[in-house]
């Protein structure tokens, strides 16, 4: 999921007041910014009262079901539309790919409430890690599923560095080194110690990415 953080309330004021908004609806998120505690109805109605007690107006408030969905999002704006006409700003608790599907989706201002941190994993509730950089060369097949690029601070296919000391992570000395876990679970499953992995071949993380499963062949980059 897309782990998200809320946005330094400062500077979503200083947006608003940039264009003079005083009258605003608030669009959150059902998916990821819910689980992460960042966009749900605690967090939009957090929001509300933030804006409410800095002399703003409330035009309304929803939560998208999965805001970067297109059509899901072009329905819910529409049902809102009264209220969103009514506002001079729209603010979207939600990552940045749902505030740009908002954006798409009506013709006022729309400013992010949330900054979009990573790809992560549900460690346990309210713990988040980021294991995937969503590189388009995946090597988990040969690092016993643990993903050097992204859990390696340095980003090293091939380790230890030489700061390894005593197992640990030079960088996040509270951790063990990647390229020691990849090393051990290979060994723990009776598999090959890691082989020297050939550098990435970066232009598959090409951008903007789009996969596109209506196309008969070359759908994806
Ligand atoms: S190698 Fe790492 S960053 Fe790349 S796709 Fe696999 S898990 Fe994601
Ligand atoms: S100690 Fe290991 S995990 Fe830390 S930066 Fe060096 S190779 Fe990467």
């Amino acid at each position: 999921m897309i782990i998200t953080q809320s946005r330094d309330w400062e500077r979503i004021e200083a947006d608003l007041d940039e264009i003079g908004a005083s009258r605003v609806f608030i669009m959150g998120c059902g998916q990821c910014a819910t689980v992460a505690s960042t966009g749900g109805e605690k967090e939009v109605l957090e929001a509300k009262a933030k804006l409410e007690a800095s002399g703003r107006t409330v035009t309304g408030w929803t939560i998208g079901e999965v805001t970067c969905h297109s059509g899901g999002t072009g329905l819910d704006t529409r049902k809102r539309s009264g209220d969103i006409e009514a506002a001079e700003a729209v603010l979207v608790l939600a990552c940045g790919a749902g505030v740009q599907t908002v954006a798409d989706a009506i013709a006022k201002p729309v400013f992010p409430g949330l900054e979009s941190v990573f790809l992560g994993n549900v460690v346990r509730h309210g713990v988040f890690e980021e294991r995937c950089q969503m590189c388009g060369e995946c090597v988990l097949d040969k690092t016993a599923g643990i993903c050097p690029v992204t859990t390696c601070p340095k980003g090293l296919l091939n380790g230890p560095c030489g700061g390894m000391w005593d197992g640990k992570c030079e960088v996040v000395v509270d951790r063990e080194c990647t390229h020691v876990l990849i090393q051990r679970r290979l060994v723990e499953q009776g598999r090959h110690a890691q082989e020297v992995l050939s550098p990435k071949d970066y232009s598959k993380k090409l951008k903007p990415g789009s996969v596109n499963l209506r196309e008969k062949k070359g759908g994806s980059r």
